[in-house]
């Protein structure tokens, strides 16, 4: 009788202390995901600089303090090892193999019409309509041409020497001799600062990211400036590429204003005595006049604490024609200082290289060959057409 009446009573209470467990695990959770949201959100800080509460972004301290230590602390464990990008030396020799492969038509062609028997006027017309139809610009076609010519008629080239004629009259037109070396040594007690400009959608955001690789490899301490605020997920797209390599990113309210985030970026890059700051921007080409205000005023205000060292323009090489337009009325409301082709790897028309370089005369500094996080590499004349002729 006691027995029957005491089940239920206890059943019940266990029940309530089922569910009260439950409510207590429950809330407990939601406090954390706050917490950890709340401490993500602070930690780019841009306008109150905050040691980080991460991993400290100067590159090789983590050697120092390995992560898979057996003391690490639970927070630790929970925080993404920080990778470590290539270096920048080589890395277009390892893309070489892309860049043959999505420009071997090109190359290929050239080397086959060239090696003919006999190099008639047929022949010559293939050629120039091979070159033009790879981006290469018809006053550049026109003068590659007369210059193989001139060569074909005073040496005799035969089939054997076309290779290398052609080889170096390509090196010629890409024009070894720029100076294509990023200009990011810090200034005194000032950090560098790269802008980097270009339409939305050419890979600008991406680009500051693989950038901000190649300077970490370079034990470089690098801040970047999210000042592209006109799309929605640009700032934290380029945060997590910071934080794959440590670096901070300094970031505004969507919507906010481009200049101000800039200057923010570059005192908080004063602030830690960084090497470089890296400030990506938005590329709305509602207006000439718009486009030179928004670019003019975040250079401007940038000017008023740290020089501009390099404005790099973001140019997508799949555009052709289009993208040369564009090109040209950025080269007009800022001055460019490089010139970065993206999506190399994804045209058969690498002779955009030449056409823009020739129509800006501003050298290509960086080439984009994939979506990979290393997949940027400096420009080199020669082993660019080297892989054309592989
Ligand atoms: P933004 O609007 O100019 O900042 O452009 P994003 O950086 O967001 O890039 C636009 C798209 O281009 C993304 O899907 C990138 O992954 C892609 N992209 C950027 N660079 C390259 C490249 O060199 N090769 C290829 N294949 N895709 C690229």
């Amino acid at each position: 009788m006691l027995t029957s009446q005491l089940v239920p009573l206890l059943a019940d209470a266990v029940l309530i202390a089922i569910i009260a467990v439950a409510v207590v695990l429950v809330a407990g959770t939601a406090g954390l995901v706050v917490t950890r949201r709340r401490k993500s959100a602070e930690l780019p800080a841009p306008t109150q600089p905050a040691p980080l509460e991460t991993a400290e972004p100067k590159v090789g301290e983590d050697a120092e303090e390995p992560r898979d230590t057996p003391t690490r602390t639970l927070e630790d464990t929970e925080l993404p090892a920080l990778e470590k990008p290539e270096s920048a030396q080589g890395r277009l020799v390892r893309l070489r193999a892309k860049l043959a492969r999505s420009q071997g038509s090109l190359g290929k062609g050239l080397l086959a019409l060239l090696s003919r028997d006999k190099l008639d006027e047929e022949v010559w017309e293939d050629i120039e309509t091979t070159l033009i139809t790879a981006d290469v610009g018809v006053a550049p076609t026109q003068e590659l041409v007369e210059r193989l010519r001139t060569r074909v008629r005073v040496e005799g080239v035969g089939p054997e020497q076309a290779r290398a004629i052609l080889r170096e009259e390509l090196i010629e037109l890409v024009n070894p001799s720029l100076d294509r070396s990023l200009k990011v040594e810090r200034n005194g007690d000032q950090p560098a600062v790269v802008l980097v400009v270009g339409v939305n959608g050419t890979g600008k955001t991406t680009t500051v990211g693989k950038l901000a690789r190649v300077l970490v490899a370079e034990d470089k301490h690098v801040v970047l400036g999210a000042a592209d605020t006109f799309r929605a997920a640009a700032a934290d797209q380029l945060q997590t590429w910071g934080e794959r390599v440590g670096v901070r990113t300094v970031r505004g309210p969507e919507g906010g204003d481009p200049a101000s985030i800039a200057f923010d970026a570059v005192k908080q890059g004063i602030a830690e005595s960084a090497d470089v700051v890296v400030v990506d921007t938005a590329g709305r080409l509602h207006t000439k006049i718009g486009l030179m205000d928004e670019l003019g005023k975040v250079k401007r205000v940038i000017e008023k604490t740290a020089e501009v060292d390099e404005v790099l323009l973001v140019i997508d090489a799949t555009t052709g024609q289009n993208g040369l337009t564009q090109a040209r009325v950025f080269a007009e409301v800022i001055n460019v200082t490089g010139l970065v082709l993206t999506k190399l790897d994804g045209t058969a028309k690498g002779g955009i290289v030449i056409a823009v370089q020739r129509e800006l005369g501003v050298p290509v500094k960086l080439v984009g060959l994939g979506e990979g996080a290393d997949d940027l590499a400096p420009f080199d004349a020669e082993q660019f057409v080297d892989a054309l002729l592989d």
